[in-house]
């Protein structure tokens, strides 16, 4: 029990979940599930002013849909709960308090405006204003004023922060699983705030305490939480928490597909990719933003694709199942450097991951979707078209585009295609040829016709591609599709002949 490796997502419920987010998840899964370990959901919800409806809805959703389980978390339960900050809501103080009395935390009684103040007035110096070590005694807090005031202070219920005292002159020094040792020296930091005046605890407290009770052994997270973790380290080697204070490991960065800078909430629709897993609709803004699963992504390409963006096992491998992915995980092999999202490469995870969906269950969904646009045709040919045509698409939504002409008949014939192929005299070939078609007894027509077609094409010194080419755009009305025998045998005799003789009468050179 002591050494079970336990590891949370923590994400705060302030919007969708950002690809990034469901990555850092993902890693988190894999090696808790690789060291038969716990992966919890807790959700940050200190932040009340950050606070969006919907949001938390979202994340257990998008989990859901992608097949990642939390073992413990919010909407499940568990040994550690509640698993939502916001009902913790009562054990922060003490652990505040705690770090006050220790002397490691102190009272600051600095209004907003006067704060403010300071600001402004650093940057007119050209300077920048921190609440730390060298300007904290000229400042309004509990190791600055008399004690006797602060008593009074307190006493009168005056709002108040307690912010974490950085001792000057300390080196903080911790080990990295991804980035390796980092030092930071104390004096450089500012003695964040860990209790709020509105009576929450920020980020950094809430996190630490919530790591430590819920006995977290790893914490997997965006790199853009390294700059907090001297701060985090402090604080566990303030409570006393050091022997049990889990390994740390910052995630790089998801980057713009040009490499230049973060893949941002607002690039993916300005790109033309999702970067959320579900459809967002904003609540206050009512704007829209895509979402891969109805992008008609299949939630285990979104799972490979981000599991290789910054992590590979060595190989030139990158088709893995989840418990594929959950054996050869490792951390040692994540990337240290920024992963670049790629569009194209999302796209063919998704095709190759389409490939395996059952026929069967592509086809009654494509079935039903033939119906609603007033298609009649029975299951079996979709079934036929989809094992056919399946191959050519990178999502389910593209059958229709690939297949079409399976039933529908040609209303034109693609205008480069007929200059190119259908010269003069071509109707009168075809009709000749039309007319043996004809005579070909009914049963097995479609390879009998084949058949027949080459060695015509060859007896005749015909030039095969372009006899072959107008057959096709006379069935199909371009030059795309499979090989003509598997179309001929999917339409039939009477099909194919119907819309061969049709050709030859509109084209008519
Ligand atoms: N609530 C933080 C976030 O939204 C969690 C960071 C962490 O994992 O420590 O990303």
């Amino acid at each position: 029990m002591e050494n079970r490796v336990r590891v949370r997502f923590a994400p705060s419920p302030t919007g969708p979940l950002h690809i990034g987010g469901v990555r850092t998840a993902l890693y988190n899964y894999l090696f808790a599930k690789q060291n038969d370990g716990d992966f919890l959901l807790r959700i940050e919800d200190t932040d009340q002013t950050r606070f969006v409806e919907g949001a938390e809805e979202y994340i257990i959703e998008s989990f859901k849909w992608l097949g990642l389980q939390f073992d413990e978390g919010v909407g499940i339960g568990g040994p550690y709960g509640p698993y939502k900050q916001s009902e913790r809501k009562p054990l922060y103080k003490d652990y505040a308090l705690e770090l006050i009395n220790k002397g490691k935390a102190y009272y600051a009684f600095d209004t907003a405006e006067e704060l403010a103040a300071k600001r402004t007035q650093a940057e007119a110096e050209k300077k920048t204003f921190q609440y730390d070590c060298k300007t904290r005694m000229s400042l309004k807090n509990s190791l600055s004023l008399p004690a006797d005031e602060v008593k009074q202070l307190l006493d009168s219920g005056i709002p108040y922060v307690i912010r974490f005292k950085f001792e000057e002159g300390e080196t903080i020094e911790f080990d990295d699983l991804i980035r390796g040792h980092i030092k930071m020296e104390s004096s450089l930091l500012d003695d964040k705030v860990l209790y709020k005046s509105d009576g929450m605890p920020t980020y950094h407290l809430a996190n630490i305490v919530d790591d430590h009770l819920m006995r977290i052994t790893h914490v997997i997270r965006g790199e853009e939480w390294l700059p907090s973790c001297p701060l985090h380290v402090s604080l566990y080697r303030a409570f006393g928490w050091e022997s049990d204070m889990p390994q740390f490991a910052h995630l790089p960065l998801i980057l713009k597909p040009d490499g230049k800078g973060k893949l941002s909430k607002r690039d993916g629709d300005r790109l033309g990719f999702p970067v959320f897993p579900l459809e967002w609709h904003d609540p206050k803004s009512q704007e829209i933003s895509s979402g891969y699963r109805e992008s008609g992504y299949l939630p285990q390409a979104v799972v490979n694709m981000l599991a290789l963006l910054g992590w590979n096992d060595g190989t030139e491998q990158e088709i893995f199942s989840l418990d594929e992915l959950v054996k050869k995980f490792s951390i040692e092999r994540i990337s240290k450097h920024g992963a670049k999202f790629d569009m194209e490469k999302a796209k063919w995870f998704n095709h190759q991951y389409l490939q395996q969906v059952d026929d069967d269950v592509l086809a009654q969904e494509y079935f039903k979707e033939l119906q609603q646009k007033g298609i009649s045709t029975s299951y079996q040919t979709v079934m036929q078209v989809v094992s056919l045509i399946k191959e050519r698409c990178s999502f389910a939504k593209e059958l229709w585009q690939n297949s079409d002409y399976f039933f529908v008949r040609p209303a034109e014939y693609a205008e480069k295609a007929l200059k190119k192929r259908w010269k003069e005299g071509t109707s009168q070939v075809m009709k000749t040829i039309s007319g043996h078609l004809h005579n070909i007894e009914d049963n097995d027509w479609a390879q009998k016709a084949e058949d027949f077609l080459m060695d015509y094409i060859q007896k005749n010194e015909l030039n095969m591609g372009q006899i072959m080419n107008c057959l096709r755009l006379s069935v199909v009305g371009d030059t795309k599709g499979p090989n003509m025998l598997d179309i001929m045998q999917v339409l039939g005799k009477d099909e194919i002949l119907y819309r061969l003789d049709t050709a030859i009468e509109k084209i008519n050179l």
